[in-house]
């Protein structure tokens, strides 16, 4: 008898919310789209490794975190 059999979430089969993922450009204050997109539900436990953007309003690269980023439909 095991006391650790943990549930683990499936993955959802309908419903799902796939959100695109913006970022503020730091420079402009403009919202920019990465280009990425992410499932709502797996947001909280997605992982970044150092995203990066090219930024079309003022042509820098910028290194974003989950901090900066705004989910948008
Ligand atoms: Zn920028």
């Amino acid at each position: 008898m095991s006391a650790f059999s943990l549930k683990r979430a499936a993955k959802p089969a309908d419903g799902a919310v796939i959100k695109r993922i913006l970022v503020r450009c730091p420079s402009t204050g403009k919202l920019t789209a990465t280009g990425k997109t992410v499932e709502e539900a797996a947001w909280p436990q997605t992982k970044l490794t150092k995203p990066k953007l090219d930024c079309p309003h003022c042509r820098q690269v910028h290194i974003w975190t989950k901090d900066d980023v705004v989910l948008a439909r």
